[in-house]
């Protein structure tokens, strides 16, 4: 059992902070060191919650699901026309970014979470790992948990044969507060996460916690993801070009997509969406973007550095398990740490089962983009487009 020991951890988001929280839990000595200057604050983006994701909240930090995450009953298709084309019974847990974000670090606390420090390149000698940072610092630690997401600064190191490719389309965005939607559009929208297909093109909507955390229907926010199709090369540059100029390369923040492409995507939307998506998605101020990417990497581990989260192999978000994987990264992380004698062993009987996670999930997105996105093919009955993070379970 390792129980002793430095860990530093590269990147603060859930990924980090979850991997932190639960080598801390096993006794281990965890800094956790992230890029970002403030803390981070992501606009409140929506995600699917997944049992994985909400575990560590609400195993060992004592919250209540509900507490953290808006639920709804029904999965349900809409046509252009507004008629239900299919509907099912199932419940699923929506929470937002900023919402889990807040609970996860109010449990790590603030003292061993140090904002303002990239890490840029680590080397290993044969008792520990030197981690070195943009201002020059260097850190010496027993274990360096790799958790800085889809752009890592690691992953080429650890894992040259990585690669990344761009899945031909991205994903719009946006929240709008419940109370400024109409009566017969909350109506519709607040107990279903609500999908409709046409050509190329996927949308789904569900409630999640407002800004400041509530879960009080009526308070909270309705929220958006469309996925669209561009052209690599020129479209995609295009769109990914921002307010200022510069092309990026994973997201476009709120406030910096450009206003042309914002107007085609509200028009598009008014033209092609049931009315009453249509009314969300024109009702979002600032809509913001990212490019869905498929990461495939054979490596995840040397030595005694591993990648957890996106910063590892990063899926299509039709299953809705990005942060679920992360998680389930980090509770499989402290179980080898547990039952082995030394971290070099751990992250070697560690790596094989977390490429097999990674790789099913990669796939089995990929394969449902595919569907909604190129072929047509889509089918609301399948239980293959149901969110989760393992093939079979939750
Ligand atoms: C359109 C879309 C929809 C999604 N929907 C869902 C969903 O419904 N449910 C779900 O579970 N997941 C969803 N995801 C996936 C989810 O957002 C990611 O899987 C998750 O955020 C990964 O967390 P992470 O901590 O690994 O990385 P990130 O959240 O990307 O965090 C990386 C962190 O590392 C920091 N960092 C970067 N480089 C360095 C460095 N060199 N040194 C120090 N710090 C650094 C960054 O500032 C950042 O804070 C979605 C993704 C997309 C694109």
């Amino acid at each position: 059992m390792v129980a002793s020991g430095r860990v530093a951890i590269a990147g603060g988001s859930l990924g980090g902070l979850t991997a932190g929280l639960l080598l801390r839990d096993l006794g281990l000595d965890v800094t956790i060191f992230e890029r970002s200057d403030a803390e981070l604050e992501q606009s409140g983006a929506g995600i699917g919650f997944l049992p994985d994701s909400a575990r560590y909240l609400v195993e060992r930090a004592g919250l209540d699901l509900d507490e953290i995450s808006t639920s709804t009953r029904f999965i349900r298709y809409l046509e252009r026309d507004g008629s239900v084309s299919f509907e099912r019974e199932h419940t699923y847990h929506f929470s937002s970014w900023n919402t889990v974000y807040r609970a996860l670090l109010a449990a790590f606390g603030r003292e061993r979470y140090l904002l303002g420090r990239e890490a840029v390149d680590r080397r290993e000698t044969d008792d520990a790992v030197i981690v070195r940072f943009r201002d020059g610092r260097e850190v010496e630690a027993d274990l360096l948990v790799c958790a800085d997401g889809v752009a890592s600064t690691f992953r080429p190191q650890l894992a040259p044969e990585a690669t990344r490719e761009y899945a031909g389309y991205v994903a719009w965005r946006g929240m709008v507060p419940e109370a400024e939607l109409a009566p017969a559009v909350l109506e519709e929208l607040a107990d279903a996460i609500t999908y409709s297909l046409f050509a190329n093109s996927q949308i789904l909507i569900y409630p999640i916690p407002g800004l400041d955390g509530s879960v009080v229907p009526g308070q909270r926010l309705m929220n958006f993801v469309w996925y669209r199709n561009y052209r690599a090369g020129g479209d995609l540059d295009d769109l990914m070009t921002d307010r200022h100029g510069d092309r990026r390369e994973v997201s476009l923040r709120p406030g910096l997509v450009r206003q042309i492409h914002v107007d085609e995507m509200r028009a598009t939307a008014r033209a092609r969406l049931p009315e009453k998506l249509a009314s969300v998605v024109t009702a979002v101020e600032q809509p913001f973007l990212q490019v869905v990417f498929d990461v495939r990497i054979d490596t995840m581990a040397v030595g005694r550095t591993c990648l957890v989260g996106d910063a590892g192999l990063v899926a299509r978000p039709h299953a809705a398990a990005g942060t679920a994987k992360a998680a389930a990264n980090g509770w499989a992380l402290a179980e080898a740490l547990d039952t082995h004698d030394s971290i070099p062993a751990a992250l070697a009987a560690w790596e094989p089962g977390q490429l097999a996670l990674g790789r099913q999930l990669v796939d089995r997105s990929a394969r449902l983009g595919t569907r909604s996105q190129f072929e047509g093919s889509w089918d609301p009955a399948d239980d293959e487009t149901l969110f989760r993070l393992r093939a079979e379970g939750p």
